[in-house]
C-alpha cells in the first residue's frame, strides 16, 4: 500500500479531516530540508549523488538504499519510480502525482537483509497544510533479478502536534516557530 494512501486513510478514520491541504512548504531560507539540491532522504548529500542515482536507473545496493530512494520519490512525486520499485503482487494500479502531502523527514530505525529478503524499520514525518503526522512502518523488501523491490509493511500513523517552541519536526534542530511550524 502507498505511504500516501495509508496515512490519509488513517487520518480520515481518526475523524481529523481538514480542508487545509498542502501549499505550505518549508521556508527555503530557514529550513535546511528545503534546500533545492539536497536529497529529500536527509542524507546530507545532493539529490544527484544520492537517491537520484537510483531514480535514474542504477540498482539500489541495499534495502535501506531502496527505502530511502522511495521516500525521496514520494517527496518528489516520482510515481513511475515508486511503481517500478514495487513488487508486482502488491503494487497499486496507479498513484497520485501530488496529493498535498509534504514529506519532511525520514529516520531509519533499523534495517537488515538476509539473502534476497530485506527489511527496513523507518519513521517518516509529513505535513498536510497545518496538520502533521508520523508514519512508522516495518517494510519488507525482496531482491528480484538483482534489484530490490518493496513488498509490503505494517504501517502505523500518529498525529503530531508540534509546539512552536519545541524542536521542529523536520529535524533541523531549530525551534518550530523559527522553522516549519507556521500554524
Ligand atoms: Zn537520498
Ligand atoms: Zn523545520
Amino acid at each position: 500500500m502507498a505511504m500516501t494512501m495509508l496515512h490519509r486513510n488513517a487520518i480520515d478514520k481518526a475523524g481529523a479531516r481538514s480542508g487545509i491541504m498542502g501549499g505550505l512548504m518549508p521556508d527555503p531560507d530557514r529550513c535546511p530540508m528545503a534546500t533545492p539540491d539536497a536529497c529529500p532522504c536527509g542524507s546530507g548529500l545532493p539529490l544527484a549523488a544520492c537517491c537520484g542515482l537510483y531514480h535514474r536507473g542504477a540498482p539500489a545496493p541495499t534495502p535501506e538504499a531502496l527505502m530511502r530512494s522511495r521516500y525521496s520519490a514520494f517527496a518528489l512525486g516520482l510515481t513511475d519510480y515508486l511503481l517500478e520499485s514495487w513488487a508486482a503482487e502488491t503494487r497499486p494500479a496507479s498513484l497520485p502525482a501530488d496529493d498535498g502531502t509534504r514529506w519532511v523527514r525520514l529516520e531509519i530505525l533499523d534495517h537488515g537483509e538476509s539473502g534476497d529478503e530485506g527489511r527496513v524499520h523507518f519513521r517518516a514525518t509529513f505535513r498536510e497544510g497545518r496538520r502533521w503526522g508520523v508514519l512508522e512502518e516495518r517494510s519488507r523488501f525482496r531482491r528480484e533479478a538483482g534489484r530490490w523491490v518493496y513488498v509490503d509493511g505494517e504501517p502505523q500513523v500518529h498525529r503530531l502536534k508540534p509546539g512552536r517552541n519545541a524542536p521542529c519536526p523536520c529535524g533541523s534542530g531549530r525551534k518550530g516557530k523559527a522553522c516549519c511550524v507556521t500554524g
